[in-house]
């Protein structure tokens, strides 16, 4: 049934996927096709790829052990592992009656000013015990993995204490197969208690939060925008960021235009996420730095804004990811396919182009090298469709296509239900590719 392999040496797998109509390799660019092998497999060990090519050269090419995985994809598409690079899941509470008032006309500064909106995620996040907070997040979690989602960034931002802030970083780490990458966001907004005071609480972020969180997360992130926080406030909470450690990120010119995507190119952030409102020399300036654009059309869609100028940043050519926000005030949703849809409907993306941001341009906004792509020597993590073609993810929108998702080569989901029982989980590694980014190395 594998190898035949007298003569030449056949490479040792314990997976092998075959029988894929097509095999979306992500190894070429939307121009060139995606590197989409018509009836490709693959082959894995220890949950690594160890050969991508024709099925016909499988059975020589590759030797699949006697208790190994052997998979077949039974004429449907296969793709990567989809790569989330912006999501806020550890939080307690639900705002659904508030998306209610906002249909019916009541403004978000109104809610605000008595109290709700994202208030709202505080006090419950503040009020939920770590495990609850882990447990909720591992229903998340769950969901992203159903969707095909099998790496996602995922911040804090909701505690805005140092003690509550870690509490969230670690409720977020919590056992789980996802590949996550960990996100400090204690500069979200101005906590009610220091409500007129924002520098005093950048100073608080900085001299405590950072110290408290540093060690339970990758990255550092802060919202500069209007009404949170501006370029020097923001410029102060990613520089103590990043002497801690930590890779830098922003979320940037999403409610007006801030001069956080000129931040975000001044430091060398590894991406500026939103970006509604950029102009040319923003633009230029991204680019020149190797920043790369997170678009969130999600969150556009919910609040019924526009849509960031996406073949803008394409035309300027820069790296653009495409993330879901998941979060429980402007974009309850998880669903990284809907995320494609929105792209091509909302920004006019081509669904390749839509499909390359959510993977290949999620892993480069996350400066991962390891995932996004199915090829030798990157990680095992791939979607088989209940669809034959790439193209119906858009076009059949609002419904799940993806039925069986494998994550560093073990089956997570099988025909749509979360199958994984043990986590693996991974160490936080030591930081070291914002390094790379501030010498003008990114990709
Ligand atoms: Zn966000």
């Amino acid at each position: 049934m594998s190898a035949t392999g007298e003569s030449s040496p056949a490479i040792a797998a314990d997976l092998v996927l075959r029988g894929a109509r097509e095999l979306v390799t992500m190894s070429a660019p939307p121009a060139e096709g995606l590197g989409a092998i018509a009836g490709g497999a693959l082959a894995a060990k220890d949950g690594v790829i160890v050969w991508v090519g024709r099925e016909a050269e499988l059975p020589q090419a590759v030797d699949l052990a006697p208790d190994g995985l052997d998979i077949d994809a039974e004429g449907r598409c296969v793709l990567p592992g989809f790569v989330d690079a912006h999501t806020h899941v550890p939080f307690a509470g639900s705002r659904a009656a508030e998306y209610g008032e906002r249909l019916a006309g009541v403004s978000y500064g109104e809610i605000l000013a008595r109290g709700g909106g994202i208030n709202v995620t505080v006090g419950a996040t503040r009020q939920a015990s770590e495990e609850e907070l882990a447990r909720l997040a591992r229903l998340r979690y769950d969901s992203m993995l159903r969707y095909g989602t099998t790496t996602a960034e995922v911040k804090s931002g909701y505690g805005l204490t140092a003690a509550d802030e870690a509490k969230q970083l670690r409720a977020a780490a919590t056992a789980h197969p996802l590949r996550r990458e960990l996100t400090f966001l204690g500069a979200h907004i101005v906590p009610p208690e220091y409500a007129g005071r924002a520098d005093e609480y950048v100073g608080l972020v900085c001299d405590e939060m950072i110290p408290a969180c540093a060690p339970l997360a990758h990255w550092c992130d802060v919202f500069c925008d209007e009404g949170a926080f501006t370029v020097a406030q923001a410029r102060r909470v990613l520089l103590a960021g990043r002497a801690a450690g930590l890779g830098l990120r922003i979320h940037a010119d999403e409610l007006a235009r801030s001069g956080g995507s000129m931040l975000a190119a001044e430091l060398g952030c590894a991406s500026a996420d939103h970006l509604i409102h950029v102009t040319w020399e923003e633009i230029a300036a991204m680019k020149a730095a190797g920043v790369v654009a997170v678009m969130l059309p999600g969150t556009s869609y919910t609040l019924g804004v526009g849509f960031a100028p996406a073949r803008a940043f394409l035309q300027a050519g820069l790296t653009i990811a495409l993330a879901s926000d998941f979060n429980p005030g402007s974009c309850n949703c998880e669903n990284l396919q809907l995320m494609i849809s929105l792209a091509c409907q909302g920004m006019k993306l081509t669904p390749d182009e839509a499909l390359y941001a959510a993977t290949v341009g999620g892993a480069a906004a996350l400066r991962r090298d390891d995932v996004g792509s199915l090829a030798v020597g990157k990680r095992c993590d791939f979607s088989v469709l209940v669809a034959e073609s790439r193209t119906e993810l858009p076009y059949h929108f609002g419904v799940n296509l993806v039925g069986d998702v494998v994550l560093g080569g073990r089956v997570v989901v099988h025909d749509g239900v979360v199958t994984h029982c043990a986590p693996a989980p991974e160490p936080v590694p030591p930081f070291a590719r914002d390094a790379a980014v501030a010498a003008g190395g990114a990709a």
